[in-house]
Order: structure tokens, then sequence, then C-alpha cells
């Protein structure tokens, strides 16, 4: 009943931005991974040296199973490089292990964006799994405390989405920054590094876009419930 009213159509632009944004981030890495760059240096080697040259010497590099699985994580200061990555003296290694570096500097910096990221995430993962719920039993006993409620945490996982966004454009771009000022890449890998980290970038808007769509769906439910 709930799910498929005439709303959920409303969401259908993000789904189809999203899969878009997937085919580009295939597309791009596909391209990029089987480009060496000319210093042949791996991933692994050069964002240690990135962080070290940076100031940055208190990140723990790791190997982390999986492809495109490269993640920063803030709590314990590892970098996790996938299979691909990690070894791999690729353009788009190295620009993806940068934008991991570039997360880990804005730890160092306590650049705002992500540490209001960092502070809203456990909220936002006990909001997201419950607020569908309680919308839901808000709306079957029509009471609308209860759907309140349900938006409100919905509205959580929304400002996750957005405050997302500047924390990954700023990490691509210091990404591209330090590979360039370490002449770690040519002008012409440099171009490479962009395509493949806007490709990930717009996954991001992608998921923002759906999740602000969620968000009016749910808005418009309620209202046409009243
Ligand atoms: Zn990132």
């Amino acid at each position: 009943m709930f799910y498929w009213d005439w709303t959920y159509f409303l969401i259908i632009p993000g789904l189809l931005l999203g899969l878009w944004a997937q085919a580009q981030v295939k597309g791009a890495y596909a391209a990029y991974s089987r480009k060496p760059t000319r210093m042949g240096r791996p991933a692994c080697e050069v964002v240690a040296e990135l962080l070290r040259r940076n100031g940055n010497d208190r990140v723990r590099i790791a190997r982390t199973s999986g492809q495109l699985t490269d993640h920063y994580n803030p709590a314990d200061e590892t970098l996790n490089l996938s299979e691909g990555v990690y070894g791999s003296a690729s353009v788009a290694a190295l620009g993806i292990a940068a934008h991991e570096a570039g997360h880990a500097m804005q730890k160092l910096e306590g650049y705002a964006p992500l540490q209001l990221r960092s502070a809203v995430v456990p909220v936002v993962n006990i909001g997201s799994s419950l607020s569908t719920p309680l919308f839901i039993l808000g709306l079957i006993f029509s009471w609308k405390p209860l759907v309140t409620v349900g938006i409100v945490l919905f509205s959580l996982s929304v400002l996750f989405a957005l405050v997302t966004l500047p924390v990954e454009f700023n990490a691509s771009q210091r990404a591209v920054r330090m590979l360039a000022e370490g002449g770690y890449v040519t002008q012409e890998e440099e171009d490479g590094v962009r395509k493949v980290l806007r490709a990930a970038a717009l996954t991001y808007v992608a998921a923002a876009v759906t999740s602000l769509l969620s968000l009016l769906r749910l808005l418009l439910i309620a209202r046409d419930r009243d």
C-alpha cells in the first residue's frame, strides 16, 4: 500500500542518476586502472609519502578486500586501500589513494564538515533504521506525532548525505593538489585522476538527491493523510 502510491515515482530521477553515476565510476575505473603512471610507484607507497610530506604521520595504511572498497576510517585513523589499488601504480589507483589521504588530512586539520559528519553518524544509523517503521506506524494509527518523529529521524540521514558532499569534493581537491605538488603525476595523468574522482563524487550527489526526494515524498504522504 504505502510503497506503491504515486509519490514513489518522485524518487526515480534520483535512482536513475545513481545508476548513471555507478556506470561512470565503472567506466573511469576500467579505463584508468589500466593506465600506469610514468613514475610507476605503487599507490600504497605514494600515499604514505603524500601523508608524510604533508605532516601527517598518524595514519596506518592497510589493505582491504573487494573492489573500490577504499576508505579512510577517522575513528582509528586507518587508510584502507582495496586489492586493485594498494599495489597498483595506475592513474586510478593513485587518484583513489590520494583521495583517501585527503580525508586523513581533513581529520588532521579538523575540517569542520568531516567533524560534523562523524558526529551525526551514530544518530543517523539509529535514525535511518527507525524512521520508516515509525512513520508507517504513525500512518496506520493516524497518530501525527509518530509521523513527525519518523520524518525528523529521516531528515538526519538527509543531513548526513548533504554534509557528505563538501567532505568528498574537498578530499578530491586535496588529492589532486597533493599529487600535482609532489610531482607524482604528469598533466595528462592529473586529468585522468580528475575524471576518476569526479565520477566517484557523482555517486554522492546521486545519493543526496535520492535522499532529498525521499524526504519530499514522506512530507507529501504525511500531508495527504492529514
Ligand atoms: Zn571520500
